[in-house]
């Protein structure tokens, strides 16, 4: 038998009543003094699990409550009648610092880990399904932001213009659900000769691209590596990785404001970051592929390239030579 003192609740006045608390041997609990009379099996009385040093709560069946400020007398008692091991668990979670820090490595490392591999994978996931509306108004939206802040019509002639226009739709019914995949020309301005997909099968190429090009083979060869990232997705899982990353960053550091700006960003999170070197590689291995199945020569890919780089200035959208070391490498197998 184990005895203390309590504080005595009855659930209905805002009265608190000093009484003896008396926890028997057969696991029943009797509260008695100042008008208070009271036995009740241990099983219909719920304890609160131990906080630290926190008075500990025990519910009776009828709201009824007492605060009991020796919380070993309590544990000591649980532990008699073998109820102790969830509370007590709780109790050590919170007293012991080790733990603390294990938890904060766990999420370091979950953090980690959902950034390395956890944020590409779902990313991909959500590209494949993401519903037809949802990645037309996207890629809409990219091109909408970019015909206001960076291209004018294009100035290309209408002849340039339908030879590519023909050679992109021959490429196009040699790929699976290309339907919606359409060429563009714009006037680069400032982002000088290049070309980039969105999402939705837009791909844009700019004029200067078409006049920095010596012969068709060369842009339908940058147009292969864009078909690349169509295929794959990249524009979109870029964007879904770039955000989810800040998602997560925000979501530990508990900062909102991070995470409903980035939905509003989209667009310019597409302009402005340059792909992975893994999506590159991806893409110049489907413009590879390409190139050979259809005898474009692979020069093609190169010398274009190759002329790019020698214009390139730092305000590309897609930087074709954004990882300069492995440029070289890029084009080795092309060589
Ligand atoms: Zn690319």
């Amino acid at each position: 038998m184990l005895k203390t003192t309590a504080e005595y609740h009855d659930g209905v006045s805002s009265n608190v009543r000093q009484v003896e608390i008396v926890f028997n041997d057969d696991a029943s609990i009797y509260l008695n003094g100042a008008g208070v009379s009271r036995l009740h099996l241990l099983e219909d009385i719920g304890i609160s699990p131990r906080l630290g040093n926190i008075p500990r709560v025990l519910t009776l069946p009828d709201n009824a409550s007492c605060h009991v400020a020796d919380n070993d007398i309590v544990d000591a008692y649980l532990k008699m009648h073998h109820q102790g091991s969830a509370s007590s668990l709780i109790h050590l979670l919170e007293s012991r610092i080790v733990y603390v820090i294990a938890a904060l490595l766990f999420t370091v490392v979950f953090s980690w880990g959902m950034v390395e591999h956890g944020v590409p994978y779902f990313a991909k996931k959500i590209a494949f399904n993401l519903p037809t509306d949802v990645d037309r108004a996207l890629g809409q939206g990219t091109l909408e932001t970019l015909d206001k802040i960076v291209f004018t019509e294009s100035t290309a002639s209408a002849e340039i213009r339908q030879r590519l226009l023909h050679r992109f739709d021959l490429m196009k019914q040699q790929i699976e659900d290309a339907d919606e995949y359409q060429l563009l020309f714009r006037h680069g301005n400032t982002i000088e000769a290049n070309a980039f997909a969105l999402p939705s099968g837009i791909i844009v190429v700019t004029d200067e691209l078409v006049e920095l090009s010596e012969s068709d083979d060369e842009v339908i060869a940058i147009l292969a590596h864009e078909v690349g990232h169509l295929v794959y997705r990249h524009s979109i899982r870029m964007a879904m990785q770039n955000s989810a990353v800040a998602i997560l960053i925000a979501t530990v550091t508990g900062d909102p404001f991070s995470t409903s700006s980035l939905v509003v960003a989209l667009p310019t999170i597409l302009v402005n970051a340059s792909y992975s070197r893994e999506f590159e590689a991806e893409a110049d291995d489907y413009a590879y592929r390409y190139l050979l199945a259809n005898n474009v020569p692979l020069e093609a890919f190169v010398n274009i390239l190759e002329r790019i780089s020698e214009t390139e200035t730092e305000s590309r959208v897609e930087n074709f030579l954004s990882s300069h070391p492995a440029t070289v490498d890029r084009l080795r197998r092309f060589k």
